[in-house]
C-alpha cells in the first residue's frame, strides 16, 4: 500500500496513542495499576437485562429500528434534569441534552466542529490520551498547559491567550482528572470562564468521573459559570453504569448542538434506539444515585489504600497526587528517571508491577518522569502490596 494515498492525518508511520497503553497489559502475573475501565464485579448487569427487555417490550419491533438522529426525548429530559440537579447547570431542557456514542464521540464531534487544519487550541499537561487521539486527526497546533494539584495553571493559561489570541478551543477534565487524579478548584473553574468571554474561544469540561467522588465536597460545574454559551459539558454512562452501553451525553447551547447534529449524522446517523431506551428504562426504574452511592462506598477503600500506600511506600523525590474521587493517582519522580523504560526493563520483568508511563499523555509526547496509576481495579490488598514493589523501585532507581 502506498503510504502517500492516506491523508495526512492517518500518519500510517505512527502507532494510535491509544496503542501505546497496550503493551504492558499483557504481563499476566504483574499487579496492574494499567487500568482504566470501571470494576466488572460492580455492573448493574440484572437491572440493565431487565431494561432492555422492558424497552423491546415497549416497543415491539419498532425498538429495532431507524429512529431519528436526536435519540429519545424523554431520556433527553431526564438527562436535563440530571444536569440541573447533580451538575448545577441551569436552565436545561432536552433540546440542550445530546446523546453520543460515549464521551469519546462528544469528544472528537466538538473537535470535528471547531477545528481546521492548524487551528489552534490548549490542552492540558498531561491530559486524556483518547482526546489526543481525536484531537490528532484534525491536526491542531497544540498549547499545553500545566495542571496543578488544584486543575490546569489558569495564570499559564492566560499567559498562552495574551501571546496567542487565535486560541479558539480548551479541552479540560475538571474532576478526578485522567490521567493526574485532581480536580480543579471553584476559582480557576470561574476564571476558565472569564477568560473564555474575554479571549472568545469555547470550552469542553469532559467529565466522566464527576459523580465518582469518594470524599470532600461537589463543586459546580464549569458550566454553571457559563455566560455567554461558551462552555460544553460531556458526560458519559460508561463509569457510572458500564462502557458498553456507549453513551455519553452533552449540554450545550442550541446553536452548538445544531452543528454538532449534523457531524453525528454524518458519523454514525443516531445512537442505537434499543440501547437509549434500555438506559431510559433503567432510570426510571431504578435509582441511579443509590448504585453510584454502592460504587463510591467500594471504590472509596480502593482510593484510601492507595493514598495510604503512597505515603509509605513513595521515596522522598517522589510526589503522587491526593485524589478525592476517580480512577487514577499521578506519580512524578525524578527527572533522571524515564518511566517507560523503567517499566520495560525494571517495573514489569523484575518487580511484576505495570503502570501507564506520562509520555502517553502528552500532546508533545516529550514528559517522561510520570506514570498513571489505576486504583478501582485492584483489592486494597492488591495496591499494598504493589505500591511496595513501586516504592523499592523508585528507591533503588534513585540511587542509579
Ligand atoms: N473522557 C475521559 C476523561 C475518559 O477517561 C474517558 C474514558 N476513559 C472518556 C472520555 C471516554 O469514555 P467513553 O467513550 O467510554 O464515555
Amino acid at each position: 500500500m502506498d503510504n502517500n494515498l492516506f491523508a495526512t492525518r492517518v500518519q500510517p508511520e505512527v502507532p494510535s496513542r491509544l496503542a501505546g497503553l497496550f503493551p504492558v497489559m499483557d504481563y499476566e502475573d504483574a499487579i496492574k495499576f494499567t487500568a482504566g475501565a470501571p470494576a466488572e464485579s460492580l455492573f448493574p448487569a440484572h437491572a440493565m437485562q431487565q431494561a432492555y427487555l422492558d424497552a423491546m417490550a415497549a416497543e415491539g419491533n419498532h425498538t429495532f429500528q431507524y429512529h431519528t438522529v436526536d435519540g429519545p426525548v424523554e431520556l433527553r429530559e431526564r438527562l436535563a434534569q440530571r444536569a440541573m440537579d447533580k451538575m448545577q447547570i441551569e436552565n436545561v431542557t432536552a433540546e440542550n441534552v445530546m446523546l453520543t456514542a460515549g464521551g469519546q464521540q462528544g469528544i472528537d464531534l466538538v473537535a470535528k466542529a471547531l477545528l481546521n487544519k492548524g487551528d489552534a487550541m490548549v490542552v492540558e499537561a498531561p491530559t486524556y490520551v483518547g482526546a489526543l487521539s481525536s484531537f490528532d486527526m484534525y491536526e491542531p497546533t497544540y498549547y499545553e498547559v500545566e495542571l496543578e494539584n488544584d486543575g490546569l495553571n489558569t495564570d499559564q493559561l492566560e499567559a498562552t491567550l495574551k501571546q496567542h489570541p487565535e486560541i479558539k478551543f480548551l479541552y479540560t477534565v475538571s474532576d478526578f482528572h485522567n490521567p493526574g487524579g485532581v480536580t480543579m478548584s471553584l476559582e480557576k473553574r470561574q476564571k476558565v470562564v472569564e477568560l473564555a468571554n474575554k479571549y472568545h474561544f469555547i470550552v469542553l469540561e469532559d467529565t466522566p468521573y464527576r459523580e465518582l467522588r469518594y470524599t470532600g465536597k461537589s463543586l459546580p460545574s464549569i458550566k454553571h459559570f457559563d455566560t455567554e454559551g461558551r462552555v460544553i459539558f460531556l458526560s458519559s454512562f460508561s463509569k457510572v453504569l458500564m462502557p458498553t452501553l456507549r453513551t455519553g451525553w452533552l449540554v450545550a447551547d442550541k446553536a452548538i448542538i445544531q452543528q454538532l447534529y449534523k457531524l453525528k449524522e454524518a458519523a454514525d446517523l443516531e445512537v442505537p434506539n434499543i440501547t437509549a431506551q434500555a438506559i431510559n428504562h433503567f432510570l426510571a426504574n431504578n435509582s441511579l444515585d443509590d448504585h453510584i452511592a454502592k460504587l463510591n462506598q467500594e471504590y472509596v477503600v480502593r482510593m484510601q489504600a492507595m493514598i495510604a500506600a503512597c505515603q509509605k511506600y513513595l521515596p522522598e523525590g517522589v510526589s503522587a497526587t491526593k485524589p478525592e474521587g476517580g480512577f487514577f493517582t499521578w506519580v512524578t519522580v525524578n527527572d533522571a528517571i524515564n518511566t517507560t523504560d523503567l517499566l520495560y526493563n525494571e517495573a514489569t520483568p523484575n518487580q511484576h508491577i505495570a503502570y501507564v508511563p506520562s509520555k502517553n499523555f502528552y500532546a508533545y509526547k516529550n514528559h517522561t518522569n510520570g506514570m498513571r496509576l489505576n486504583f478501582t481495579g485492584l483489592t486494597p490488598a492488591e495496591i499494598d502490596d504493589g505500591m511496595k514493589r513501586l516504592g523499592t523501585l523508585l528507591t533503588h532507581a534513585g540511587q542509579l
